[in-house]
């Protein structure tokens, strides 16, 4: 599972003072650079802001498409130094500060992402969206202060209450094996330590906003509904190896995992065997990989059941075929930003398509 993506501003409105204020050749370059976001083209986009920049430096609505184009790109870093620049030169650009304040969330800094909300919410009394996304991150804080954690040398697991500590033991021993376990078959060990919380099943709805079927949920943290968790073992290791394999995953590629190859590889890694995605695809026609590009949160049960099978069908043989390394290989291409086919090319060593066709 994915957390909800930024969202995305058009280029409408420039106030006419605003616009008086722009130089002649940045007021060229911005509306090219707007529509290339618009697009979803994020490197074209990156470098019309950067142009523009260049003429008008103190601009702060081209600091806020260079951080838009930048969080397109995953540069989360550079995003957030141009929603902060944006909002030294107009601290009343609530788009930059609304931007921000998610940017802040999903590097992590969730205390200042709510500081940053409860400004916005100051300055904008009614946008609504903006102060249930600030409530649920309160009540997010509010719970994690309430929280204890039991810490072992990859993982730090929180969980509420003392009813839950053996279990948050024994979710730390199954990531311990699922650490192991996949990290040799990737080679690759990520060393910072992976947060994981566990919840109620009503917390984690609240918190991750995740589709009823959703089992476990990653967004830099690895998040846990407990539902009948210690009378089924099996099911909490098998959705902890899950998510730990996204987390793996991401350090690997913070970017360019297409949906099919994150989750068909979360999916083929976790404990169990694959029984049955073999037969969820024999009775449906094939799903091409190419339609399961992107999260998968928005289907239904059923279709998300598909898209699992086949993409984890998929990773598997990518993996028998290629080995764990050339994967691993693959995902780092991904996250330095090189195209899917040619790093595929590379890397698996023949094109995408023939691999795509032969399932
Ligand atoms: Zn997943």
């Amino acid at each position: 599972m994915k957390i909800a993506r930024l969202l995305l501003i058009a280029p409408f409105l420039l106030t006419a003072s605003l616009r008086a204020q722009i130089e002649p050749r940045a007021a060229l370059v911005e509306p090219a650079a707007w529509a290339a976001l618009d697009a979803g083209q994020a490197r074209t986009a990156a470098e019309g802001f950067r142009d523009a920049l260049a003429a008008d430096p103190k601009n702060p609505r081209l600091h806020l498409g260079a951080g838009l184009a930048a969080s397109l790109e995953r540069r989360d870093a550079d995003a957030r130094s141009e929603f902060e620049r944006a909002l030294d030169l107009d601290p009343k650009l609530a788009q930059a500060r609304a931007l921000l304040g998610q940017l802040q969330y999903r590097m992590g800094d969730r205390l200042l992402a709510v500081r940053t909300y409860e400004t916005l919410v100051a300055m904008v009394p009614d946008d609504r969206e903006a102060r249930a996304t600030l409530e649920r991150w309160q009540r997010e804080a509010d719970l994690h202060d309430r929280m204890q954690q039991a810490v072992g040398s990859h993982f730090t697991v929180s969980f509420e209450g003392p009813a839950e500590a053996a279990l948050a033991a024994e979710a730390l021993e199954m990531l311990d094996r699922a650490y192991w376990r996949i990290g040799q078959l990737l080679g690759t060990y990520p060393s910072d330590p992976i947060g994981v919380v566990l919840y109620t099943g009503e917390q984690f709805r609240d918190i991750t906003r995740a589709p009823s079927w959703a089992a476990g949920a990653y967004d830099g943290v690895i998040r846990l509904p407990m539902r009948g968790a210690l009378d089924r073992r099996e099911e909490l290791d098998r959705v902890l190896s899950h998510e730990f394999t996204h987390a793996l995953i991401r350090t690997l590629a913070a970017r360019g995992v297409p949906a099919w190859l994150n989750e068909g590889l979360a999916t083929a890694l976790e404990t169990g065997t694959l029984d049955w995605a073999d037969k969820q695809t024999a009775s449906h026609p094939p799903v091409p990989l190419r339609v399961l590009q992107s999260g998968f949160g928005r289907f239904s049960g059923a279709q998300a059941q598909l898209a699992y099978a086949t993409s984890a069908l998929a990773a598997r043989r990518l993996l028998d075929e290629a080995g764990g390394f050339a994967v691993a290989n693959l995902l780092r291409d991904l996250g330095e930003g090189i195209a899917f086919d040619a790093a595929f090319l590379h890397r698996i060593q023949r094109p995408f398509a023939d691999f795509a066709s032969n399932h």
